[in-house]
């Protein structure tokens, strides 16, 4: 019998099928780009994964559903979106990842946020596969009715792709708790069944209690492990945060919590700076506007007589700590040199892909702790994951239990990502986790043989 022997995995060559077969999709380039740097090198150490073509099936979807949503606007406009579900890899468990309801969404944006996913979802320990889905409705400026006219026809298709065992959305950008209660409210309609076939839900009806938090909790336990792992203490460092949204609120709140000063707060108008520290009082004043009131951060600036930057990233405030926390490629080179100059020491992306690939080059040459989306946000669908457990067993843990077994995971990441990239005494956060995320899947694809 022959054997063909595997020729080596080249990282250029490799993105160049990938583009070619992907055109037009910069932001899943990009996403793919930074794992087959770090796991090229590793599959070319272990020839059963190339000879498998691994990455390759694992940077194509399962599948793509692409879809119309018709709906009335309160003037009685008839608007048409396009939805989308990314069901990208189901190796390890039920397809899992949230919807993003944004006008700047489309297929590249939900294939790269889908991808990462993979990854993510297998650091957590927990059984669960990557998906991402979403729509380019923008839900600003809209109220409450058309937003749940429009959710209700989004979910008037997806319903027949979803399941508890097969694929379980949660939120993103412009899905929260109103939304999730809309979608899920017109699946159980639809389907006359009440299982957990969406995480993010209302504690009155099967939400898991800290999921509310868990994004940005874990990002600052994430960047607690970090700096203890080089016997550093959080307490007393400054923090400069970028969103207003549900990450960031929650990365703020624990890192008041743990005695660091947050010095920034962001969202579409700008940056505010708070040379003082934000409050707890000033903290709830932001969730209330952002959730409730759905106002800007002009706004609160004005109430608290700070300066708001418009149009401008918290990036140049000079911070021991940074967490980008509002979308894809909000830190470029620049940002990354600056943050570099005023001796920043470590960031921790509670976004997914804040940084771009040459930020993160930078961080990496420069050696200081960089905790990459993937281990650092992973809190957030780690609590998606326990939420599932509790749904499935019909009982609901305490603020104290979920909240232990976050840190848990987020420990036990932090672990991985150390097994994985360690480089003579440098921890290298993005190899670490992007190697760690792969190694699970890419065994499960190669005992299931050719799917
Ligand atoms: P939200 O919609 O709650 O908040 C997003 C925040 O980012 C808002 O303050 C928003 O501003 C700001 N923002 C969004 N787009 C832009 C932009 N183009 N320029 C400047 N600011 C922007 O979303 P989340 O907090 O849930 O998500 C934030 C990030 O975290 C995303 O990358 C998401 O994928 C990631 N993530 C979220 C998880 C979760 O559990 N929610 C889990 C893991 C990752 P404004 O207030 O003006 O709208």
């Amino acid at each position: 019998m022959e054997l063909v022997i595997p020729k080596v995995m080249n990282l250029d060559e490799f993105m160049t099928g990938l583009i070619r077969r992907n055109p037009h999709e910069a932001e899943f380039h990009q996403a793919v780009r930074e794992v087959a740097d770090k796991v090229i090198p590793f599959i070319n150490k272990h020839p059963e994964y190339q000879r498998a073509r691994i990455l390759e099936r694992m940077t194509e979807p399962d599948r793509i559903i692409s879809f119309r949503v018709c709906w009335e606007d309160d003037e009685g406009n008839v608007r048409v979106n396009r939805g989308y579900r990314v069901q990208f890899n189901n190796s390890i468990g039920p397809y899992k990842g949230g919807l993003r309801f944004d006008k700047s969404v489309t297929q590249s944006i939900l294939k790269f946020l889908g991808f990462e996913q993979i990854l993510k979802n297998s650091l957590t320990t927990l059984p669960m596969g990557g998906a991402k889905g979403g729509s380019d409705f923008n839900p600003k400026g809209k109220s409450d009715n058309e937003v749940m006219r429009f959710c209700q026809s989004f979910m008037a298709e997806l319903f027949r792709h979803i399941g508890k065992n097969m694929d379980v959305p949660a939120g993103d950008i412009g899905v929260g708790g109103r939304e999730i209660g809309y979608l899920f409210g017109q699946y159980k309609r639809l389907r006359n069944e009440f299982t957990g076939v969406m995480t993010g839900k209302g504690i009155a009806w099967g939400g898991s209690l800290i999921r509310t938090e868990a994004t940005g909790y874990g990002a600052v336990y994430f960047a607690q492990n970090m700096l203890e792992a080089q016997n550093k203490v959080m307490e007393g460092k400054t923090a400069t945060i970028s969103g207003a949204g549900n990450v960031a609120q929650y990365a703020a709140e624990k890192l008041i919590e743990l005695g660091a000063k947050v010095l920034t707060m962001s969202d579409r108008t700008g940056f505010v700076h708070i040379p003082d520290g934000l409050t707890r009082e000033q903290l709830d004043y932001i969730i209330d506007l952002k959730t409730v009131k759905r106002g800007s951060l002009d706004v609160f600036a004005q109430e608290y007589g700070l300066e708001h930057f418009a149009g401008e990233r918290p990036w140049a405030v000079k911070c021991d700590m940074a967490f980008p926390c509002a979308t894809q490629n909000e830190l470029d080179e620049e940002d990354a040199r600056t943050l570099l100059k005023n001796n920043c020491i470590l960031v921790s992306e509670g976004a997914n892909m804040p940084s771009t690939f040459e930020a993160t080059k930078l961080f990496e040459e420069a050696h200081i702790l960089f905790g990459p989306g993937k281990a650092a946000n992973a809190g957030g669908v780690a609590i998606s994951g326990l939420e599932m457990s509790q749904n499935s067993m019909r009982i609901s843990w305490s603020r104290e239990e979920v909240d232990t077994r976050l840190q848990g995971i987020m420990r036990r990441i932090h672990e991985k990502c150390v097994e994985y990239g360690k480089e003579n005494g440098y921890i290298n956060y993005i190899k670490g986790a992007n190697i760690g995320g792969f190694k699970k899947v890419a065994d499960a694809l190669l005992a299931y043989g050719m799917v």
